[in-house]
C-alpha cells in the first residue's frame, strides 16, 4: 500500500475534537441508560442474581502518579461482590476525562542500530509507569508522518 502524502492525511485540529465532544456530551446526556432500573441480574463474576443498576459508581485509577477519581456514574454493580461495570455513557465519560489527562509526553532521541534500522530507548519513567517487559511484542500504529501510537 503506497504512503498518503502530507497533505492528503487529514490532521484533526483541537477545534474539532472539541466540537466533537461537545456533540458527543449532548447525545450522551439526553440518551437514558438502557439498563435504567433492572435488579436481579446474574454476576459475571460470582454467579449470583445480584446484579442491579447504580447511578452512583465511582471510577478510580492511578495513572502515571496521578490519582483520577469520578463519581455519579452509571452502570451495573453487584450487591454481593461489588463487581461493577459501566454503561456506555460512563464509559465515554471516562474515556474523555482520561484522555484530556494526556500529559505533554515523553522526550528520547532516534539511535542507529546499525544498518538502516533506527531505535528508541525509552526513558526510566515510561517504563515505570507502563506494564512491559523486555523482548515482549508491541505495536506501532502510524498517525500522520510526524505521529506514531506505540500500543504494548
Ligand atoms: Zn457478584
Amino acid at each position: 500500500m503506497e504512503r498518503p502524502r502530507d497533505e492528503e492525511i487529514h490532521v484533526v485540529t483541537k477545534e474539532e475534537m472539541e466540537e466533537t465532544r461537545r456533540l458527543l456530551a449532548k447525545a450522551y446526556a439526553r440518551k437514558k441508560s438502557p439498563l435504567k432500573g433492572m435488579r436481579g441480574v446474574i454476576c459475571p463474576v460470582c454467579n449470583q442474581p445480584t446484579v442491579d443498576y447504580s447511578d452512583d459508581l465511582v471510577y478510580e485509577s492511578y495513572r502515571t502518579g496521578e490519582r483520577v477519581v469520578i463519581t455519579g456514574l452509571t452502570g451495573m454493580r453487584c450487591r454481593n461482590c461489588g463487581d461493577q461495570g459501566y454503561d456506555l455513557r460512563s464509559s465515554g465519560i471516562i474515556e474523555r476525562v482520561l484522555e484530556e489527562r494526556v500529559p505533554g509526553g515523553y522526550e528520547c532521541t532516534i539511535t542507529t542500530l546499525g544498518g538502516e534500522r533506527l531505535g528508541i530507548y525509552l526513558p526510566k519513567d515510561v517504563v515505570r509507569e507502563m506494564d512491559i517487559e523486555p523482548r515482549q511484542k508491541a505495536i506501532i500504529k502510524l498517525l500522520t508522518r510526524h505521529r506514531m501510537v506505540i500500543e504494548v
